[in-house]
């Protein structure tokens, strides 16, 4: 069987299928430059592993305290030496990307201090961390202030809103890499530098952090290197290479690493203590992995924004734009679109691929949302997963893919649902 025998027994259409191949062909240039910064990563993380004289023994399970736990404690000097920061800490007990932002939030403020996001709304779950929907444990709760300058509508940043906003009070700035599912643009590494430069050049003890979530290994450089004290992040996203099952990381200078590991932990005991459990292999093995897992989900993106964008949809970012981070949205301006799109997804995944996913009420959402996830773990958004809201304008929000394969199949099988649901007519594109 030849491989498109493969796509066409696996209900892919003979159209679809050729189609998918056009628009392929005239990526090449493209992948090629995404091939070549998941290579300059792959060399950076290699190194750092190299560097530290990662061995058999640090895959090694500790428990109880976790005293002495070399493996734990090597697997956060390769972070600290990828990510150029003195130092990181790298934990199973990080359950999530909230919950080490709110960690290195709450390290870091103090009673009386003020929290700024100069980049507009931050992530959906951050807003109750800091209070901005009432929360308990927030850190309005303990007189931490928030306030937030918006991006200018051409999305270029307001110096002059941020330079009036900072006062003797703001302790940390919050800076957010990815636009996550808001319709702002996400900021380039070089973007968020000059950001940063314009803050110390302002006042030069402000903590600048930065919320790396799905940005890792996307460029060359990491905000670590343009000034962030902090990077932040989930290795159920991208470092995590797909092989983490749980955990985040929080990457710094030593001073803020310090004051994240005793809020984690506890004062007194810090990164002393925090048993692996035996999960270091996934750990290690999947930031290993996770430049080139990037490189697929990249490609991914770039495959399915030129796929849209050739059938006449808006695509966010659009086929030719450069990219920071590994998110794609494609507005379909009907419910049929989002829904047939997300059946393609899941579809084509290796988990619950005879599942057919409907929209439904969520709790706390103002519209019926529909998810497409077959994920070996659980909400891992670096596999291939999608949702969309069901309301205009007919977005879908879809990111990920272990493979540029698997990638490549889920965005065929998603045309392939809309072909077959009338939403899209690919006779009449054959121009
Ligand atoms: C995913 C994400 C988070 C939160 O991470 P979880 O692991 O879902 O808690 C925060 N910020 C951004 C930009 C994200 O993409």
């Amino acid at each position: 069987m030849s491989t498109k025998e493969i796509y066409l027994e696996a209900g892919i259409s003979k159209e679809v299928y050729e189609f998918g191949e056009q628009i392929i062909e005239q990526l090449k240039d493209r992948f090629s430059e995404v091939d070549h910064i998941a290579e300059y990563n792959q060399m950076k993380v290699l190194r750092a592993m190299q560097k530290n004289r990662v061995c058999a023994e640090h895959f090694a399970a500790t428990t109880g305290y976790g005293y002495n736990d070399a493996g734990r404690d090597a697997l956060e000097q390769v972070y600290a030496d990828c990510f150029h920061t003195e130092a990181a800490l790298v934990r199973p007990q990080i359950t999530c990307g909230t919950h080490a932002l709110a960690v290195a939030l709450s390290a870091i403020l103090r009673p009386g201090d003020e929290l700024l996001s100069p980049v507009g709304k931050p992530y959906d779950t951050l807003e109750e961390v800091i209070g901005i929907r009432d929360s308990i444990g927030s850190l309005k709760e303990f007189n931490i202030s928030y306030a937030q300058v918006d991006l200018l509508p051409d999305n270029s940043f307001d110096y002059e809103g941020i330079k009036n906003a900072i006062n003797e009070r703001t302790k940390l700035v919050t800076i957010q890499r990815s636009k996550g599912y808001a319709t702002r643009k996400t900021l380039s590494v070089k973007e968020i530098g000059e950001l940063i430069s314009f803050i110390k050049g302002i006042r030069n003890d402000i903590i600048c952090m930065v919320d790396n979530c799905y940005g890792e290994f996307v460029e060359m450089i990491e905000p670590s290197d343009v000034g962030a004290d902090m990077i932040v992040g989930s290795l159920i996203k991208n470092p995590g290479g797909g092989l983490a099952p749980i955990g985040g990381y929080i990457c710094g200078t030593k001073e803020c690493v310090d004051k994240c590991a005793y809020r984690l932990s506890a004062p007194g005991l810090g990164q002393e203590v925090g048993a692996n459990l035996g999960i270091l292999p996934s750990f290690y093995q999947g930031f290993f992995l996770a430049p080139t897992v990037v490189s697929g989900a990249l490609k991914g993106a770039i495959f399915a924004a030129n796929i849209y964008e050739k059938l006449g949809f808006k695509v966010i970012p659009n086929s030719t734009e450069s990219r920071h981070d590994i998110i794609q949205a494609v507005e379909f301006g009907t419910p049929e679109g989002v829904i047939s799109f997300c059946q393609g997804i899941q579809a084509a995944a290796p988990v619950d691929s005879y599942v057919t996913p409907e929209p439904w009420d969520m709790p706390g959402y103002d519209s019926p949302v529909i998810m497409a996830a077959g994920a070996f773990v659980q909400g891992s958004s670096i596999e291939l997963s999608a949702d969309g809201p069901i309301k205009p304008p007919y977005a879908v929000y879809f990111q990920g893919g272990l493979t540029w394969y698997h990638a490549k199949f889920g965005i065929l099988m998603s045309l392939q649902k809309l072909v077959d649901n009338n939403v899209i007519n690919l006779e009449n594109l054959s121009k």
